[in-house]
């Protein structure tokens, strides 16, 4: 595509964004997978149509503040990199895009006020449980509520689950096979705890010291979705000063975070820390993925023969190409069925902070999702992501089916327990 992009005036990032737009050949392969095209139909809506958007804005040819409800609309869901056979990285693309955006454009009042309660909160576990409790409070006036409140709460559980203290450092079982440090997440330690208890149990299990960093914090992922780059660098560098380096992996079970992670080198492109930034991204492995290449402990063959349906995280499946391993864990247990749903490409509409911004399209695309997760009348549903877990838990409410919603760690434990 010709362009006539000042690369120099678009920061550290311009080479890689002008190297996105010029890559892209304006097949249309990417427009089926796309799931906003597919629930809105309109190509301004598809990635072709934000790419053209984003170049010319870029150029200047095109006011920001006109281009960004369809850059607003896009879930960051990478399924159009999937599908790209020019090998479009879309992702060097927005990112910097919609900090270049936010830094530029003009937002009103009350989106502003609602970005900055979002990066306020939510990175911050103990501030996101207060804010949680005090919205249960609320629930019963619900319709008094503003729609930011109340996409909110939707997403919570009925009631809040307590705390689960981690330990510093979580001894092997049996020969120690390796050793790995762990992120525990900002939302998942107050959505779902349970999962970085499951994850410490089932690898202590496989014969892995789990190290627990005390210095960590969020990943920056939800900021740097929103365009808040300052708000991302500043917790990817007290990550990078954190983690320790002598260790077999840095691992995460939440897709949204391992993705987060390793975009650490574009998020820091230009700083002082790019290098150790690549050095960190490369030790970075999801929690299935790791176990898969390790060698699972074969689990005692289930009671029942249990039926499982696996739901592909975008932030798996496409931004991180993880789709077997998981599923290859899941066969491993014997007597388990594993059953595949429909559409396994097409993002359930949760995503960061998707379904407060956009609350329509995540709710129908959280119901597409639960749909064909149904039809294969499952007893668990498992995925790899909280933001996930969430969003199917939520969107299965009065459906009048009920599978267990859990994370991938959460059924290997059962399984180890005998309690499937
Ligand atoms: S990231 Fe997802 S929503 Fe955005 S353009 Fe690509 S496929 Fe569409
Ligand atoms: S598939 Fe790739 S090259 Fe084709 S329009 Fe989509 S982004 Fe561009």
């Amino acid at each position: 595509m010709k362009h006539s992009i000042p690369v120099d005036k678009l920061g550290p990032a311009g080479s890689l964004m002008s190297e996105a737009i010029q890559s892209c050949v304006h097949c249309g392969f990417c427009l089926p997978t796309c799931p906003t095209y597919s629930e809105l139909a309109q190509e301004m809506d598809s990635p072709r149509g934000r790419i053209i958007l984003m170049k010319e804005a870029l150029e200047g040819k095109l006011p920001t503040e006109q281009v960004l409800p369809y850059i607003d609309r896009c879930l960051g869901c990478l399924a159009c990199e999937t599908s790209c056979p020019s090998g479009v990285e879309y992702r060097n693309l927005l990112g910097p895009f919609r900090e270049k955006a936010e830094t530029e454009s003009k937002r009103s009042v009350a989106e502003k006020l609602k970005r900055k309660a979002l990066l306020t909160i939510l990175p911050w576990p103990g501030r996101f449980r207060i804010a949680a409790k005090v919205g249960m409070l609320a629930r019963p006036f619900g319709r008094l509520l503003p729609d930011l409140v109340r996409s909110m709460l939707a997403l919570l559980p009925k009631t809040l689950p307590s705390g689960i203290m981690l330990p510093e450092v979580a001894k092997p079982m049996g020969t120690p096979r390796a050793r790995v440090a762990l992120l525990v997440g900002c939302a998942q330690q107050v959505m779902d705890p349970q999962i970085n208890d499951d994850t410490i149990a089932v690898l202590v299990r496989n014969g892995v010291e789990v190290l627990i960093p005390r210095g960590q914090t969020c990943c920056g992922a939800l900021g740097w979705h929103v365009g808040a780059g300052e708000h991302a660098r500043r917790f990817a560098r007290k990550n990078l000063e954190a983690f320790p380096r002598d260790v077999d992996a840095i691992l995460t079970n939440a897709a949204g975070c391992g993705s987060g992670l390793k975009e650490y080198p574009l998020i820091l492109k230009g700083s002082a820390e790019e290098s150790a930034s690549k050095s960190f991204a490369g030790k970075v492995v999801d929690f299935g993925e790791f176990l898969d290449q390790l060698g699972m402990v074969t689990p005692p063959r289930t009671k029942g023969v249990p039926r499982v349906v696996y739901q592909d995280a975008c932030h798996l499946r496409h931004a991180q190409g993880v789709t077997e391993a998981p599923r290859r864990l899941l066969r491993a247990i014997p007597g388990l069925e594993l059953l595949e749903a429909e559409e396994p490409d097409i993002c359930c509409g949760s995503a960061g902070s998707y379904n407060i911004d956009q609350p329509k399209i995540a709710a129908d695309l959280g119901k597409r999702k639960v749909s064909n997760l149904l039809k294969t009348k499952p007893d668990w549903i498992v995925s790899g992501n909280i933001g996930c877990i969430m969003q199917v838990r939520s969107c299965m409410n009065g459906s009048g089916q009920t599978p267990q919603v859990v994370h991938l760690a959460g059924l290997l434990r059962r399984a180890y327990e005998e309690d499937l």
